[in-house]
């Protein structure tokens, strides 16, 4: 079935995997001759894959679903859907919320969103496909009706041609009180080794240089086969025979999974990028434990020094919350020690926002007024920033390796993305994640370069290029004159 000069919009929010989600669908929709349009009122169809961490990310989707309510009526063959997580978790109540919205597709119906624009086209009707909730089947039958969505794609269907996501796992079964992605991704699941290495085999066949593991808990991965029993450090050993792979990453670590096994692995595989994201989430044992995050400050303290002994050069980054339930000034300011500790490269900070379903929702009260809450995550912020920009500056006079992305996003909104007048400013990311940008040319996208840095603030080094090094594509890791 082939749709004839379809116009579809996609507008993405949340996490990377997330974004793979939309890459997936995209690619599925654009095989059957839809194409993608940046304005929403030309489109005839229109998605959202939407995020439910946080209540302002479904307040946003709620926003521009009430906006779209009158092109609706200007246009009433457009067919609206809203997939990912809020649509498993609200289901029918986004009809409530938004009548015209004609399609609510879970995390777990992904593939089946194709077929539904078409019903919905020819049909007029409403449909919700999502899975099970967790309480209503056995572990069994409700990981079933989460599918894994993960087909093949075309190259020329991939955002970056030589960087792209792998999910390992969906999921999550660590149910920290705080978190809505147990219920809106199901069951933990790890996908096998052989879908995993045959995909990566494809990307890189395909160009693709960078690769990056996803899932909840990447690095709890586990899958038995014929008696052998698959791990995280599995995978990365057979990834790193891949030929034209030059970088593995994978996120988002659990603490109390990073094993030394792990560390070594990331040590000894010189295409494993020494970046590791391990959120801490709070700095107060009293919180961890009304978190459930099933580790205390003390273990923390201990995983962090067997990186930092295995790794020692690695970019080690967090997660944290703050004002959640409970929290009294002193538990905040524990949190400012721990990064003031741990010296994190940079940290993600949110503040705690309460979500419908989850234990704490349920048990613990929201005591921590905005404004405090608002005052600690800036507060917080600064100690970070102060740290991050304090270890980049150690960098300058060093030369460092980074894999060249294309023009930085100041570039592409000057609209300098080719070189006809000069070298534009190019971005790229070292081994241990640092965004580094530089004057080149855009050409040098997919190579790896070497860059003296002469600059560094809390988010960017800023250098120039010494050598091009690799060529994009190349099997080998072979020196080309620049
Ligand atoms: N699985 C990953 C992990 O455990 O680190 C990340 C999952 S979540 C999508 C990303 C981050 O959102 C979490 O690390 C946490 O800091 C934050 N988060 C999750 N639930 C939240 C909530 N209810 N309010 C505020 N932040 C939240
Ligand atoms: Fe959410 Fe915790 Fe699972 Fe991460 S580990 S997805 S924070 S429940």
């Amino acid at each position: 079935m082939t749709e004839h000069n379809s116009k579809l919009f996609i507008e993405t929010v949340g996490c990377q995997m997330n974004m793979l989600d939309s890459e997936l669908v995209v690619a599925a929709l654009r095989k059957q001759g839809y194409e993608l349009t940046a304005d929403v009122a030309e489109a005839d169809t229109v998605l959202f894959n939407t995020c439910s961490v946080r209540e302002h990310a479904e307040h946003k989707i709620y926003s521009a679903l009430g906006r779209l309510k009158f092109s609706k009526q200007a246009r009433p063959q457009q067919v609206i859907g809203v997939m990912g997580c809020m649509a498993q978790k609200d289901q029918e109540l986004i009809f409530q919320r938004a009548p015209h919205v004609d399609l609510v597709v879970g995390t777990g119906q992904l593939g089946e969103i194709p077929r539904l624009i078409g019903e919905a086209r020819t049909d007029r009707k409403r449909t919700v496909a999502v899975s099970l909730d967790r309480r209503d089947g056995t572990r069994n039958e409700v990981s079933q009706s989460f599918q894994s969505y993960d087909p093949l794609r075309e190259p020329e269907m991939r955002p970056s041609p030589f960087q792209a996501f792998v999910r390992i796992m969906f999921g999550c079964d660590k149910f920290c009180t705080y978190c809505v992605v147990p219920m809106t991704r199901g069951p933990e699941q790890s996908r096998s080794p052989a879908d995993i290495l045959h995909e990566c085999r494809v990307l890189a066949d395909q160009g693709v240089l960078e690769v990056t593991l996803l899932g909840q808990t990447v690095n709890s991965y586990k899958y038995v086969e014929n008696g052998r029993t698959w791990r995280l450090a599995d995978l990365l050993a057979a990834m790193h025979d891949i030929p034209g792979l030059v970088r593995l990453k994978f996120v988002t670590n659990y603490p109390r999974d990073m094993t030394d096994e792990l560390l070594q692995a990331v040590r000894h595989l010189p295409k494993c990028s020494r970046y590791l994201h391990v959120p801490a989430q709070s700095g107060c044992d009293d919180l961890l434990k009304k978190m459930k995050r099933g580790y205390t400050i003390g273990e923390y303290r201990e995983m962090h020094g067997r990186i930092r002994a295995t790794l020692p050069d690695a970019g080690v980054s967090s997660d944290f919350i703050v004002g959640f339930c409970g929290e009294s000034d002193e538990a905040h300011n524990k949190s400012l020690d721990l990064i003031r500790e741990f010296r994190f490269k940079n940290s993600f900070i949110f503040k705690y926002s309460p979500r419908p379903g989850t234990k704490a929702f349920d048990l613990l009260p929201d005591d921590v007024p905005e404004d405090v809450k608002r005052a600690r995550n800036h507060e917080m912020l600064a100690v970070q920033n102060q740290i991050s920009a304090e270890d980049n500056v150690a960098f300058i006079g060093r030369t460092v390796e980074v894999l060249v992305e294309g023009p930085s996003r100041n570039a592409e909104k000057r609209g300098e993305t080719d070189a006809t007048a000069g070298p534009v400013q190019l971005t790229g990311r070292t081994s241990c994640d640092r965004i580094v940008v530089f004057p080149g040319n855009p050409r040098l996208a997919g190579s790896l370069a070497r860059i003296q840095i002469e600059d560094g603030t809390a988010t960017t080094l800023l250098g120039s290029i010494v050598t091009r090094e690799y060529q994009h594509g190349s099997s080998a890791l072979l020196p080309i004159l620049a």
